[in-house]
């Protein structure tokens, strides 16, 4: 079947020619009208009289569907028994001017393949409109919905627009490890990473687990952040970032918090705290201004489905000059704010979700950077300030989502970072190679982390952070 391909229909497709399928995205736009073309994709709809059969189909190269007419005589009767939604089905014939409403273009049917059954009593997505939670249940079926195909297109129109925005600003990717040796990295519970035998570990004299005897040789974790390794990586190339899977053994069950999320921490060389700022200002704004420039038909459609203000939303950040004041201004404002909190506000207790939205939401009405955390709810690496009680950390805050990013200037002094150390009862010899960038060649640096889900949380206008990564783990949840 299919072993001839017109010439001229191999000049709409852009994919290969070996592949002899046109993406639905292209063909939508095309209007080589008369021209053979090959579709292969996902029955959403079948309808129809006995004299013609309209397939709506989608292979999810974009949010739209395409028309797939057939005459019902020129087909056995079997196989378009079979084109049931869900079903996987390979077409061959002819693009045409389409009469109906919302489309320019559809197929005239000349042969219909069918590549793969789905029984519409069992098939799980048979009706449309599920709930979303009903939709994480089926998490594997869940990339052929609408909202799903718009989620993970714009996720990998994001993820291929932070890649750009660093090349073309001349950072260079690093790699941190997943497995960690180091457990100092200080964001939140780890997971242990081991090969002992759970029944039945080594033990030392006193009882403990004797990890010397495990795969390392030593203890180990998965990941809460590569900023440790980004900032070797910025003592050595200036400008670099990282891009990948963290993990959190919090118990945080709440729609912003996953237990394996992604991230992005860029660490630079030579830059101050009001570097790193714009920095994280101009890099917010440009990956907005993708999203709009090259997703604007999934962000229409989960405006229309989800959050009529979104697009509006995505636009606001772009006008607006983030606001920047610093943790104890923003401490003054909400007490004198008369709200009532969940959570009461007071100076040297950490914000919550709360504070970051009211302040957001209703003090300012645009993004804000608060700076100058109170040092002992902060890391050990912020940049200390001359007062004593306060580092050089920074919080980007967003409406909806509170903090998408959080960041600091970094400590270079040696001396200053090893009384925090000590202070702090963080081990030297956990730390050692961490202080050798102190020792040798310090520099003033500073970076941030950006979560990657809560961006899309933010340009998708889903209200879950399940809803926007293609498998989600949480607390009692890893499905598959
Ligand atoms: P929060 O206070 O919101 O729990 P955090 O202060 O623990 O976050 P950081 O350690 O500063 O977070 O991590 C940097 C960024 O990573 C955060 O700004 C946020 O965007 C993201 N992030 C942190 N924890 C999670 C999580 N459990 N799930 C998804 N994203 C997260
Ligand atoms: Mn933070």
């Amino acid at each position: 079947m299919f072993s001839h391909f017109s010439k001229f229909a191999v000049s709409i497709t852009k994919s290969m020619e070996h592949t002899r399928r046109n993406r639905i995205v292209d063909l939508l736009k095309s209007r080589e009208f008369g021209s053979e073309v090959m579709v292969k994709g996902w029955v959403r709809t079948k309808r129809g009289n006995k004299n013609i059969t309209f397939i709506s189909l989608n292979d999810g190269s974009v949010i739209h569907h395409i028309q797939v007419v057939a005459e019902v005589a020129r087909f056995d009767e079997e196989v378009l028994k079979l084109v049931t939604t869900g079903s996987c089905i390979a077409v061959r014939g002819t693009l045409v001017e389409s009469m109906g409403q919302g489309q320019h273009v559809e197929i005239q049917a000349k042969e219909i393949e069918i590549l793969g059954t789905a029984d519409p009593e069992t098939y799980p997505l048979q009706k449309k409109g599920h709930s979303l939670e009903f939709l994480r249940d089926i998490a594997h079926l869940r990339p052929r919905t609408n909202t799903f195909g718009a989620v993970l297109r714009i996720r990998h129109a994001m993820a291929y627009a932070i890649h750009k925005y660093f090349n073309d600003h001349g950072f260079f990717y690093i790699h941190a490890p997943i497995i960690t040796g180091s457990d100092a990295e200080g964001a939140g519970a780890m997971f242990r990473v081991t090969t002992l035998d759970d029944r039945n570990p080594p033990l030392l004299p006193d009882g403990q687990v004797d990890y010397s005897q495990d795969f390392f040789g030593k203890e180990t974790k998965l990941t809460v952040s590569g900023q440790l390794e980004a900032e070797l990586g910025a003592m050595a190339l200036s400008l670099v970032y990282t891009f990948g899977p963290t993990f959190r053994a919090e118990n945080s069950n709440t729609p912003r918090h996953l237990a394996e999320f992604w991230m992005i921490e860029p660490e630079m060389a030579f830059y101050d705290i009001t570097d790193n700022m714009d920095l994280a200002e101009d890099f917010l704004k440009y990956l907005m201004q993708y999203a709009l420039d090259y997703c604007i038909d999934d962000l229409e459609f989960l405006t229309k489905m989800y959050d009529n203000e979104l697009i509006d939303r995505l636009k606001g950040v772009i006008n607006s000059k983030f606001e920047r004041l610093s943790y104890t201004q923003a401490v003054e404002i909400l007490i004198a704010s008369g709200q009532t909190w969940e959570f009461p506000v007071a100076w040297g207790s950490d914000l919550q979700a709360e504070h970051e939205r009211y302040l957001v939401e209703k003090h300012f009405g645009r993004p804000v950077i608060l700076t100058d955390y109170p040092r002992d709810i902060k890391a050990f690496y912020m940049k200390q300030n001359p007062d004593g009680t306060t580092v050089r950390g920074m919080d980007v805050l967003f409406p909806r989502i509170g903090e998408i990013i959080g960041g600091s200037q970094r400590e270079e002094n040696l001396e200053a970072l090893m009384n925090r150390i000590h202070e702090m009862n963080i081990p030297e010899k956990d730390v050692w190679w961490y202080l050798d960038t102190r020792k040798f060649g310090t520099a003033p640096h500073a970076g941030f982390g950006l979560g990657f889900e809560r961006l899309i949380l933010f340009v998708t206008g889903m209200a879950n952070i399940r809803d926007v990564i293609p498998f989600p783990r949480s607390p009692k949840n890893a499905a598959f």
